[in-house]
């Protein structure tokens, strides 16, 4: 059994003006990595930016980071990084800057890689310290090792290392008030997905299980009184958030599994939300373990105090509705992709190219 875990966490709402110090103990000079208007909006880049000149570090802000974020974006971030002489990075955002942040940090001290030694992480100088602070309650990006970036073929994939692990995530959830309803939704039900996906993963752990189970416990009561405009408390934000935290390190241990490999493709053919596109395939997966991981299911939904089909309805009325259609020859060019997919084999039981095909058929092609 094994358990690294190398980011210092702290979650509290002020927590990034009251931390002033730790960010200028990286360095002098950092690049802020971002995306367009959502850090500005909910106060977090006025936080960050006065914290910094108390301490007397210099920044440039690159705002530049879409959702799904390009590898040529985070390569443009990178020279920016390099001309500006960072010497660290702090990762500003949702999943998509938070990765986006992780992947500059280690292409500004390697001006040769390109995209292939990006996702195989080969290089020859190590990367500069990340900073991450998230102002979404769901993809727990800011405590995991991983990065999923869109490459120049349009698909998305990840790498993963343990010098990714940013050194220090601030998490103060006052920033996800700001979210707009879908965005909550979507990214909350990502979250309960690495929590339910870690669980049920072969190889999760005694430790992995610890934060996967108290994670799906504080989701699945959030689910249960979620406010119909999706208005959450203080107190249900505050949980949600932390929640997320707990899926992000039970994935860090495990990786994900079939609803995050199945949910790539909507969102790169059809442009849905990511938690949107896990969200679809959490029903199929809860089954699936039911059948093939029976006691591990009991075990489960007794820890989390609610059954198989109360978390459905759950999830079908907080996670908002896929509406994408997928015909057989989009699913028949996906094929290759699927059949190599290593999340998949950790699922429990065998997913192999008849299992696949089934499944495929059941979710888009019949009734
Ligand atoms: P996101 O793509 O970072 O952001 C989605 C939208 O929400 C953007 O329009 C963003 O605005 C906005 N937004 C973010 N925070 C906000 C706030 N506090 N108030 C108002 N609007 C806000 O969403 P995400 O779901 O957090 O991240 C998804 C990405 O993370 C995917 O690419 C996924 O593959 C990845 N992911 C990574 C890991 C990992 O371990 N590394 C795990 C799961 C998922 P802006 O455009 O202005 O930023
Ligand atoms: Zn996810």
């Amino acid at each position: 059994m094994e358990f690294n875990f190398p980011t210092r966490i702290i979650i509290k709402r002020g927590c990034v003006s009251e931390n002033a110090d730790r960010l200028s103990s990286f360095g002098k000079r950092c690049l802020i990595v971002t995306g367009k208007s959502s850090a500005k909006l909910c106060g977090a880049l006025d936080d960050v930016t006065n914290a910094l000149d108390t301490v007397n570090v210099n920044y440039k802000i690159f705002d530049k980071i879409t959702q799904n974020p390009l590898f040529s974006d985070c390569r443009a971030g990178a020279a920016q990084a390099r001309d500006w002489g960072a010497e660290f990075i702090i990762a500003l955002g949702g999943g998509s800057p938070l990765d986006a942040g992780k992947a500059i940090a280690c292409l500004a001290p390697n001006p040769d890689a390109g995209e292939k030694e990006m996702y195989a992480q080969t290089f020859r100088n190590p990367p500069l310290s990340v900073v991450a602070i998230g102002t979404t309650a769901g993809t727990g990006s800011e405590v995991t090792q991983v990065a999923v970036i869109t490459g120049s073929d349009g698909r998305k994939k990840s790498f993963r290392a343990d010098s990714a692990f940013p050194a220090l995530a601030l998490g103060d959830p006052r920033y996800t008030e700001f979210m707009p309803e879908n965005v909550t939704r979507a990214t909350a039900a990502d979250a309960l997905s690495h929590c339910i996906e870690s669980y049920f993963n072969n190889t999760a752990n005694e430790f992995s299980r610890l934060f996967s189970i108290r994670g799906a416990k504080l989701i699945a009561d959030i689910f249960k009184s979620f406010p119909d405009d999706g208005r959450l408390t203080q107190t249900q934000r505050d949980s949600l958030y932390l929640a997320s935290v707990f899926g992000g390190i039970a994935i860090s241990v495990t990786g994900t599994c079939i609803p995050h490999a199945l949910g790539y493709f909507l969102t790169e053919n059809h442009g849905v939300a990511h938690g949107t596109a896990c969200a679809f395939w959490l029903p199929y997966f809860i089954e699936h373990n039911l059948k093939y991981a029976p006691d591990l299911s009991a075990c489960f939904f007794k820890e989390i105090q609610t059954d198989p089909a109360e978390l459905e309805r759950l999830i079908g009325s907080v996670a908002p509705k896929m509406t994408a259609r997928v015909g057989r020859a989009e699913l028949d060019g996906m094929r290759e992709r699927w059949i190599n997919n290593s999340c998949l084999k950790k699922a429990p039981g065998n997913i192999d190219n008849k299992y696949l095909e089934k499944l495929l058929e059941r979710a888009f092609l019949t009734g």
